[in-house]
């Protein structure tokens, strides 16, 4: 079901203790949200980082999986791992997998349907690069995407992921999407959504934002009405500015 929800990908960033003090200051201090917060973590975190979370708003995910079940895949952590050290989510197709480690929508597309299969809840990630946005491209960038990458699943499946809109142009850059460019793709999306699966299923599906998110600029993101929350990065580092983000709504 569609819900508000920001969720913090820290990247390759803290050491397992910081990280523990980072969930812990942030774990203080969502009690009584409404919002649905995720801390996506560095695989090494999650068990360290599961203990020390409890508030029913606050959820754990990973950043990535293997494409494959178990097995002679030296390096890689599987979805049954993940689920294992009580994580519940997994962001799925961020920009820098697709553009430093070549994952494909194809790839993206098994690696959903394995962390479907294990009860987690996919973050996918979609959006274009600066030079597809400058040629008008944005728009049939992001389609194909939901095409390849996640249309393939049946309508019950399709309702158990969160999309993630995050214009690659905008993340890590302070270059933030105007509210009326994240609306207006957005609305693209759902409206994509619609088409593939009927509007029941599209109203219902969370789309968030990232790119260069802040709290002095989530409000107005998350105003819009087909913008139902954020991925957050370099934000999501700091407990103060995360919560600023989480308190937008
Ligand atoms: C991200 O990497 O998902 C992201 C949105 O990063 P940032 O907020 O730093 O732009």
């Amino acid at each position: 079901m569609r819900k508000n929800i920001v969720a913090g990908n820290w990247k390759m960033n803290t050491t397992v203790q910081e990280g523990v003090e980072l969930a812990k200051a942030v774990n203080a201090r969502v009690k009584g949200t409404a919002t649905q917060v995720v801390l996506c973590t560095p695989a090494t975190h999650l068990t360290e980082v599961s203990k020390v979370i409890n508030q029913p708003a606050l959820a754990l995910g990973a950043q990535n999986c293997a494409d494959q079940v178990s097995g002679a895949y030296t390096g890689e952590v599987s979805v049954s791992m993940i689920k294992s050290t009580g994580a519940s989510h997994v962001i799925l197709g961020h920009s820098e997998r697709r553009a430093y480690y070549g994952e494909t929508n194809a790839i993206l597309a098994a690696k959903t349907k394995l962390a479907l299969a294990e009860g987690l809840t996919p973050i996918f990630c979609i959006g274009e690069v600066l030079e597809e946005r400058e040629a008008g491209k944005h728009f049939e960038v992001v389609k194909q995407q939901l095409n390849e990458g996640l249309f393939d699943l049946s309508a019950a499946d399709f309702g158990k992921v969160v999309l993630a809109y995050e214009p690659v142009w905008a993340i890590g850059t302070g270059k933030t999407a105007t509210p009326e460019q994240a609306q207006e793709i957005h609305k693209v999306i759902r409206d994509h959504i619609a088409a593939k699966y009927g509007q029941p299923a599209a109203n219902d599906c969370s789309i968030l934002y990232g790119g260069s998110c802040k709290p002095s600029n989530a409000k107005e993101l998350f105003a819009n009405p087909d913008v139902d929350g954020g991925l957050i990065g370099g934000a999501a580092l700091n407990a103060d500015d995360f919560m600023g983000i989480v308190n937008a709504f």
